[in-house]
């Protein structure tokens, strides 16, 4: 509005010296001038930058909305008590807190703790990202940090609000180690400028600022950033467990009819490593696909299809002839007898259907949530991976180009194995193992796992067969369906 008037005075003074008879060219043309560097500054970000703003409760989070972080959360939320009970603070003269870092790998709700944190603190919400900083050009970096808290206290003064949180995600873009960057010191700059806005920050400042920022890549933030004073506290919002994974699937499940055959528990233990991101998604694209099928309810098999959608890749429409069709299926039905015979009740999904990189697959569930693997269990998944071409080797009478990705993730495990202390070689550092010896022994680990795999399928070639053409006819089957197969041609079980 200011604008425009100040705009309409202007042409009204100028037009008045014009009729005066006042020679109004060089005004003409010193305002186009200005203009013109206005509107490059402009569109080169120097000048305006604004960062996105919600008031307190604006986003409508709060942390009964986040599941599977019990733990980050208290934590978080005791931080942000110092917030609210500002004058037991000033009582006892602690110093505010003025930066929570929050760490963890991608999706896993950092953001979603942010705003959450500022629905609890009534406060502000500021938000922006780490990478908006960066320019070519000296100076506006740290132009920008200082517009960013600026904004911050302008919006809350606004909304007559005494905190407001800034939350900077993706924080190792404009908060990484200094002196890394050759080529200019505009991120040094940038950085140095966050640093002497977070240090100004008082505890009777009349709008408290808290910074708050995300990052998967902890390791790379300048030391400074991290120092008490800065950001004094670190929240390790990591990947849910299996309970936790429950909650976040209850959660994207709230507002979906679910028809009474989804076991929401079933859908959690086969999703160990998926984010939360990864269970909205599962979630909404099981929706999609009962929309496809006309289904009023959303029934188990979409989220068992949109596990394999979100794991593999979309579907694909390619199908390949018949008879690499038949190898594609007696390589997954190896793989599948397999690994039923390592872990019984483990084989969760075996198909010929194109997904992603892949021609077919076979997907196993872990039984429970495991971080630490004993030798035995990595040689069972070593035998798992080879049981594709072996099984297409006794089949078919040779193996074929679709089993290199699971040799080199055998390989890997073999690998696993020596670095973690448990081959023959006893411990050893594997950077300075001379490569014959690594290879001989990741050799003789696999040629051992080999045998036994030959030997449990060279026994059950019938078997196979009786499976790949089941699966020739369904394109896919079912963990439990595949085991009321295989208990219904009583497929022995010899020990391996
Ligand atoms: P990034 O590190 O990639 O920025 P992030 O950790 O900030 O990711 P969010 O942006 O908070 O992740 O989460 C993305 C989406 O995933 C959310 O909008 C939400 O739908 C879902 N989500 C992630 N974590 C959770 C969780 N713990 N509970 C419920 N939903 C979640």
């Amino acid at each position: 509005m200011i604008k425009e008037i100040s705009l309409g005075i202007g042409l009204a003074g100028v037009i008045f010296l014009a009729i005066s008879g006042y020679d109004v060219v060089p005004i003409l043309f010193l305002l186009m001038a200005a203009g013109i560097l206005i509107y490059v500054a402009r569109s080169r970000g120097m000048l305006v930058k604004s960062f996105s703003v919600a008031p307190a409760n604006a986003s409508k989070v709060n942390f009964e909305d986040i599941g599977g972080q019990a733990t980050a959360i208290n934590e978080l939320k005791e931080a942000l008590d110092f917030i609210i009970n500002q004058d037991k603070i000033i009582y006892l003269g602690i110093r505010p807190l003025k930066g929570i870092l929050l760490t963890g790998p991608p999706g896993t709700g950092k953001t979603l703790m942010a705003k959450a944190a500022a629905g609890y603190t009534e406060s502000v919400f500021v938000a922006c990202s780490g990478s908006e900083f960066i320019e070519m050009y000296a100076g506006v970096g740290a132009q920008r940090v200082r517009q960013l808290f600026q904004t911050a206290r302008d919006t809350a003064t606004k909304l007559k609000k005494d905190s407001a949180i800034i939350f900077i995600d993706e924080i190792d873009i404009l908060g990484g180690k200094r002196g890394q960057n050759t080529s200019h010191h505009e991120y040094d700059q940038t950085l140095n400028q966050m640093l002497v806005e977070m240090d100004g920050l008082k505890v009777n400042d009349k709008v408290k600022i808290l910074v708050m920022a995300a990052t998967n890549r902890v390791d790379m933030l300048d030391p400074a950033l991290l120092r008490p004073g800065r950001f004094d506290r670190q929240v390790k919002v990591d990947l849910a467990d299996r309970s936790g994974r429950l909650e976040i699937l209850k959660l994207h499940c709230r507002n979906k009819p679910l028809s009474d055959d989804v076991s929401l528990n079933e859908i959690a233990k086969q999703t160990f490593g998926f984010s939360g991101a990864h269970l909205e998604s599962l979630a909404n694209e099981a929706a999609i696909l009962a929309m496809r099928e006309g289904c009023a309810e959303i029934k188990q098999h979409h989220f068992l299809e949109a596990i394999d959608k979100i794991m593999m890749g979309e579907k694909l429409e390619k199908r390949p002839p018949r008879e690499e069709l038949e190898r594609v299926a007696v390589h997954e039905v190896g793989h599948a007898l397999v690994g039923e015979k390592v872990r019984p009740g483990s084989v969760s999904m075996l198909t010929i259907a194109p997904r992603g990189q892949a021609l077919g697959y076979m997907r196993q569930t872990p039984e429970n949530d495991s971080y630490l693997y004993t030798r035995e269990y990595l040689e069972n998944q070593i035998q798992v991976l080879l049981a594709g071409s072996i099984a297409e080797e006794i089949v078919l009478g040779n193996r074929s180009t679709g089993a290199g990705n699971d040799f080199e993730q055998a390989i890997k495990t073999a690998g696993q194995i020596i670095k973690s202390g448990m081959s023959e070689l006893g411990v050893v550092d594997p950077d300075i193992l001379p490569a014959d010896l690594r290879h001989k022994v990741i050799s003789s680990i696999i040629k051992e796992q080999e045998k036994k795999v030959k030997d449990f399928l060279g026994s059950l070639k019938g078997a196979i067969k009786q499976v790949v053409n089941v699966l020739l006819t369904e394109e896919k089957i079912t963990g439990d369906n595949f085991r009321k197969l295989i208990n219904s041609f009583s497929i022995a079980r010899p020990q391996i």
